[in-house]
């Protein structure tokens, strides 16, 4: 059942990059290069699908499979929420021996009547697994018999990790949403300002610095999908006027179903840099207007347009004269490859390189638009390579996810987590000003002129010829 499933989601004709393809190329899907042995680790379609559920905050998130799977993605993202916490607790149908044998199902729907009992969430999400797919548990059977036993939505979420990449598990998630949530429910009011954001998962609370703008605009995020998502709105989502992808071509297919079924324009934007998020805003409102919104929308966007950025030109003002020039090394992967890119050019800064692991073939070709052919543009980079890379100084900074910071810390070179762990949101106008603030305070860091100074006992070698005894 899953081979055809996929096989559509990668034939996706709301992907400006697949219409260019031959017929024969679309059918081989943007990420379906057959995958390394191991490759699973940096990311199975269940670890996709789980990221890109999981910030639906009101709902109980369970992994049916051994507990090995829930350990791989379980709370190693800063995904916020402004509310309800239920959805920070693992929960797992901890499959053993001798469930492969007799099967998990009476299992899950033991899990499931728990789980409800006990947290009363809007919803349960259950995530189908290698094991219990192999074995052949009919999740969906009893997903739709614990609904109606214990009155509260259970959705099937069917992406086990053999099934293939991250980006596939992005797109099976969102699949999940239309088949089983989007359209179940219907919003108390609904207005011509009312817009779905898809794809923005709220990571340290980016959501947040999106949303006052909107606000102050009289934009409603009727739906954000899913960072600090709520169930209910998500449901309600499908009488949303406008759906804005954000950053996320792995999520494209999702709008462009909305689109058919509901007649909901959408498109693709970013809120990473001061032009980007510009851009958008206006997009919106354009867009907004054209769906019914008051034609003073336009306005009132281009009044908020200027004087935010005439904030953020003040407030940067300080960091652009000391990040000019400054060369950085990015080593993340998805959209942050490219979207993170535009950023740090508006800060002045010379990328030397950017890696595209796990970004689909979209992300790649932005990424050769912004950066020419003259920057590095690497898959995975080896730990040795980068090692040789940034002691040779080809990198004032490294800016990369937490498991690469040894690479840099070793050669004393300074670096930033800007990847899902990291604490500091860095979306719209207030997004970039931080981000300059933090590069800035991790490049004038005092402790990289004591670490790079040769160590007393290299001195005293220096000065008698002789090694220290
Ligand atoms: S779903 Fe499969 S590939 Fe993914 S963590 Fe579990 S066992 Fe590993």
């Amino acid at each position: 059942m899953l081979k055809p499933k996929s096989a559509e989601l990668f034939d996706e004709p709301g992907c400006e990059h697949n219409r260019g393809k031959s017929e024969k190329q679309r059918k081989l899907g943007c990420s379906a290069r057959s995958l390394t042995p191991g490759a699973a680790a940096g990311g199975c379609a269940f670890d996709g699908a789980k990221i890109a559920l999981q910030p639906i905050a009101d709902a109980a998130h369970l992994v049916h499979g051994p507990i090995a799977c829930e350990g791989n993605s379980w709370d190693s993202r800063h995904t916020l929420s402004s509310g309800p916490q239920v959805y920070r607790v693992g929960m797992t149908t901890d499959m053993s021996e001798l469930d492969v044998i007799h099967g998990g199902e009476k299992k899950l729907f033991q899990a499931i009547k728990e789980i409800v009992q006990r947290y009363r969430p809007a919803a349960v999400f259950v995530y189908v697994t290698c094991v219990p797919a192999l074995i052949g548990d009919d999740a969906e059977a009893v997903c739709a018999a614990a609904a109606e036993r214990f009155a509260t939505p259970v959705i099937p979420v069917n992406a086990p990790g053999f099934a293939g990449s991250k980006n596939l598990g992005n797109k099976l998630a969102g699949q999940a949403l239309l088949d089983h949530v989007i359209g179940s429910d219907e919003p108390e009011a609904s207005t011509p300002y009312d817009i779905n954001l898809i794809g923005e998962y709220n990571v340290a609370g980016e959501l947040w610095q999106v949303r006052p703008l909107l606000d102050r605009l009289g934009i409603r995020i009727l739906a954000s999908i899913t960072g600090d998502g709520r169930f209910r709105d998500i449901a309600c989502a499908h009488r949303a006027r406008v759906n804005m992808v954000v950053c996320s071509q792995a999520m494209v297919a999702l709008a462009r179903q909305m689109k058919d079924r509901y007649g909901i324009p959408y498109f693709e934007g970013s809120f990473y840099g001061i032009r980007n998020t510009s851009d958008a805003l206006r997009q919106l409102s354009a867009m907004l207007v054209r769906q019914g919104a008051g034609g003073e929308l336009d306005r009132r966007t281009e009044q908020l347009i200027e004087e935010e950025e005439d904030h953020a030109a003040r407030a940067l003002e300080p960091y652009r004269t000391r990040l000019n020039g400054k060369r950085v090394l990015l080593y993340t992967g998805g959209v942050k490859s490219w979207s993170m890119v535009s950023a740090l050019h508006e800060l002045g800064m010379t990328v030397v390189g950017t890696s595209v692991r796990k970004s689909t073939e979209e992300d790649r070709e932005r990424i050769r638009d912004l950066l020419g052919e003259e920057a590095m543009i690497a898959g995975q980079i080896p730990a040795k390579e980068m090692y040789r890379r940034l002691k040779a100084g080809e990198a004032d900074i490294l800016m990369s996810g937490g498991r690469t910071q040894f690479v840099a810390l070793k050669t004393k070179t300074p670096w930033l987590d800007i990847n899902q762990e990291r604490e500091h949101p860095y979306a719209g106008y207030h997004g970039i000003v931080q981000l300059a603030s933090r590069i800035d305070a991790e490049l004038d860091n005092p402790i990289w002129l004591q670490v790079r100074r040769p160590a007393p006992w290299d001195n005293e070698k220096a000065a008698t010829g002789r090694g220290v005894q």
